[in-house]
Parts: C-alpha cells; sequence; structure tokens
C-alpha cells in the first residue's frame, strides 16, 4: 500500500515509529504537512497539491493532526476522503473529538460515565453554575488547554468563583467539574484499535499534583484493567467514530468516568509503559480495513 502520514514533524516519536512499521510490512509511507498541502475544492476530479506535486495514488492515510491546525489539517484529510483514499480516523471524528463540550455531551447521551460536568458563559451565572455541579473542591478546564495547562483544582467555593470569573474575563472558554478525589492524581489512558483497548497505562501524577499528564512530571506505569473500564473506553471509541483513540479516563468510586478521547493518542509514553507494539498493531489494522479506493468516505 501507499500511506500518507498528515504529520508536522517526521522526526517525532509516534511519526517514526508508524514509518518504521509501515516500511517493516513492505509500505510505502510519505510524512506529509498539512500546513504545505493546498487544493482546488470546486474541482469534480478532487486533487491534493502538496510543494508543487500532485499527491496522488494513496491508499490510505494516518492523520496526526495536532490541536492547533484541526481547522485546516481536517480540511487536507475530508480533501483525502474526497480523493478515496481510506482514512485510519475520519475528519468528523477527528473534528468532532476536539470539540470538548460536544464530545462530553455526545457521550453522556448514550450513559457513558463522566465527571459532573457543567459550563457557562457569563459570569452572572457562576454561582449557580457552582452549585449545579455539585459546589466546591471542582476542576475547572480551559477547553483550549493541553497536556494539563489550563486545568486548575479550586478548593473551596471562592477560589472556584474567582477562578472561573478571571477565565471569562479573558473570554476564554472553561468548563467546571467535579474533582474526582479518589483517582488520587492518577488517570488510566486506553489506547483502542478497532473496537479492542490494544494497551493502557496508568499515569500518575508527581507527588502532590492532582494532574498526571506526562508534561507535568507525571509517570507512567502497567496496569490491568478492569472490565467496566476496558468496556468504557471501547464504547466511547465508538460512539467518537474513531478507529483509533486514546481514551482518558479516571477511577471513580461509582465506576470509571471519560475525560476525553484523544483522536491522535501519542506513541511514545504507551509504547515505553507497556512494551507494545502499538505502531505495528495500527498498520496491522490499515492493512484489514483500507479498500483502496472503495472508501466510503467521501468527507461527509
Ligand atoms: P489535558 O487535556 O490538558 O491533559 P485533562 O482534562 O486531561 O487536561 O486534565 C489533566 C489531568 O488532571 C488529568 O490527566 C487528571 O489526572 C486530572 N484531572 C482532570 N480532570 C479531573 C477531575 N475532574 N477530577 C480529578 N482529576 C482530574
Ligand atoms: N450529529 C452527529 C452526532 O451527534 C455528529 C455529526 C458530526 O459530527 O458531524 O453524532
Amino acid at each position: 500500500m501507499k500511506i500518507a502520514l498528515l504529520s508536522r514533524n517526521a522526526r517525532l516519536y509516534s511519526s517514526r515509529r508508524l514509518v518504521e512499521a509501515a516500511q517493516k510490512r513492505g509500505h510505502e509511507v510519505r510524512v506529509v504537512d498539512a500546513l504545505r498541502c493546498y487544493m482546488n475544492i470546486s474541482s469534480n476530479n478532487p486533487v491534493l497539491h502538496y510543494r508543487g506535486e500532485d499527491l496522488t495514488d494513496f491508499d490510505a492515510v494516518i492523520p496526526r493532526i495536532g490541536a492547533s491546525i484541526t481547522f485546516y489539517g481536517t480540511a487536507v484529510l475530508r480533501q483525502f476522503e474526497m480523493m478515496g483514499v481510506y482514512p485510519l480516523n475520519e475528519s468528523v471524528a477527528v473534528t468532532r473529538s476536539r470539540d470538548k463540550l460536544r464530545s462530553l455531551q455526545l457521550l453522556s447521551r448514550k450513559g457513558i460515565g463522566m465527571p459532573v460536568t457543567g459550563f457557562a458563559n457569563s459570569p452572572d451565572d457562576i454561582p449557580d453554575l457552582i452549585k449545579m455541579v455539585g459546589g466546591a473542591p471542582l476542576v475547572i478546564k480551559l477547553l483550549e488547554g493541553t497536556q494539563g495547562i489550563g486545568v486548575v483544582l479550586a478548593e473551596t467555593r471562592k477560589a472556584a468563583e474567582s477562578v472561573i470569573e478571571a477565565f471569562l474575563g479573558l473570554n476564554a472558554n472553561i468548563m467546571v467539574q467535579e474533582f474526582i478525589k479518589e483517582a488520587g492524581g492518577a488517570d488510566i489512558r486506553c489506547f483502542v484499535i478497532g473496537g479492542k483497548v490494544v494497551a493502557a497505562m496508568k499515569r500518575q501524577g508527581a507527588e502532590g499534583e492532582f494532574r498526571s499528564n506526562l508534561h507535568r512530571g507525571g509517570s507512567a506505569s502497567l496496569i490491568k484493567l478492569r472490565p467496566e473500564e476496558r468496556q468504557t473506553a471501547i464504547r466511547a471509541a465508538k460512539i467518537m467514530g474513531l478507529n483509533v483513540a486514546g481514551v482518558d479516563l479516571l477511577r471513580a468510586d461509582r465506576g470509571p468516568v471519560v475525560m476525553e478521547v484523544n483522536s491522535s493518542p501519542g506513541l511514545e509514553g504507551i509504547e515505553r509503559a507497556t512494551g507494545k507494539d502499538v505502531a505495528g498493531l495500527i498498520i496491522d489494522f490499515i492493512e484489514k480495513n483500507a479498500k483502496p479506493h472503495r472508501t466510503r468516505t467521501k468527507g461527509g
């Protein structure tokens, strides 16, 4: 097969591993920077141009679209789909997953457990919002945040009010969440491929830190998932319409609660923690599912 890897940086661990795994299986891979793709979208013969050449004859495309280029990156992915190229994750699903409120609304509709979550726009509604989600302690999240930046724990109602007020004052979009204290500063990343959890790791925040992000000093280790956690991760990925997803869970007393479903989950942490060849499993999935030139998705 001829596979396009939509990635801005071929040197990143995840990119390198995917290229390596594809080549090992005899495929041709091309790393394509979405921001250097351009296209005439009105042509009835959809094509993509890349640094002066035509990108043609790809069988599959692996989107690794960074949060900051979601808008342009998903448009490029959609163009690949219009050309009949099989997308590992569809552009609609990637777009859906990037909107945290929309994602949680979709998951909630299907009965997936999640922290009690609220959002509001007007500072006038803050006191009632705080009451609605059960009062302090509360976790306040910037919707645009990644890697734990913009995730704040407010221990008291007063603190919650001033943090929310400050964020709204900066015109930031936020959500307010019940603090799952019993998670003990740890979360669980489930790596889902094609309806199976192929690897899972526990990330534990540094001493005194409730955020478990590896970028915030957290450490990763192997974890044995409970059946309910496995089921939740699989269902969450399915609801989002993602073939490949990183589903982040917290262990709450009432069972697993989903925080986020990531459509471009990184490979480094999970491969190092579990010793599994996740990149290889992704390529295996593409081999089984890509039907060159008979792709169902046409950029819908
Ligand atoms: P980001 O997308 O920036 O990583 P997250 O929503 O994943 O932000 O939050 C970062 C970390 O903070 C999580 O990995 C988790 O450890 C912790 N955390 C987030 N929300 C909650 C919550 N409601 N209760 C307890 N801990 C939380
Ligand atoms: N309305 C669809 C849903 O709720 C989402 C469609 C889309 O993401 O474009 O699942």
